[in-house]
């Protein structure tokens, strides 16, 4: 799989302590996209699913992460990467939130998209429109995107995740500054 980066933990990105990781490559190319350095399908950034797998447990356990946000990039563009990889962490996870660009409908009409939906409890689906960006959710950037419930026993935590007021986390690595959480057009 091509992978941008693993940050643990993080709070931006849906509710609790948790530990994201970024998927490489996207084919979209939608207007002001929040992370332009992660459309390039750079197979530099090559790692075997197996040792990803290894490696986010490794860490959620290392930093008391036992929810996982996935982001990009688009993970549903590495189709077979992302089911394999899910397969092997759903276990260690209460709570999987997932991003995409594509539309819940555009998964479920595809096979190989559609059957990593039973391993993700919450999916936030749709491409970022920037003249839709008006800052009005802690969890999605454009009000065209939706959020999915598979597993409703945690609407009620991202329901009050929601009602707080919104974040920013920012990180260093060599020497430059990596934002994470849904930012505002402005
Ligand atoms: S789907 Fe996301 S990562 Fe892909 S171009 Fe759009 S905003 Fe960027």
């Amino acid at each position: 799989m091509l992978l941008a980066r693993m940050i643990a933990p993080i709070h931006s990105l849906g509710p609790g302590r948790r530990l994201g990781i970024w998927f490489q490559g996207c084919s979209k190319r939608c207007k002001e996209c929040i992370s332009p350095e992660m459309q390039i399908f750079d197979k530099s950034k090559e790692v075997p699913v197996d040792m990803m797998v290894m490696l986010i447990k490794q860490e959620a356990e290392r930093n008391n992460c036992h929810r996982l946000t996935i982001s990009g990039g688009d993970p549903f563009e590495q189709p077979h990467e992302l089911y394999k990889l899910l397969r092997g962490v759903r276990h260690f996870f209460k709570d999987i939130l997932v991003y995409t660009g594509f539309t819940l409908d555009e998964i479920i009409k595809k096979k190989n998209l559609s059957r990593c939906l039973k391993y993700i409890d919450v999916l936030v689906d749709g491409r970022y429109i920037a003249e839709e960006n008006r800052g009005v959710s802690r969890l999605y950037g454009s009000c065209n995107q939706k959020i999915h419930f598979f597993n409703n026993v945690l609407a009620t935590e991202y329901k009050e995740y929601e009602e707080q007021n919104g974040m920013l986390e920012s990180f260093i690595h060599k020497e430059k500054v990596i934002i994470v959480g849904i930012q505002r057009r402005d």
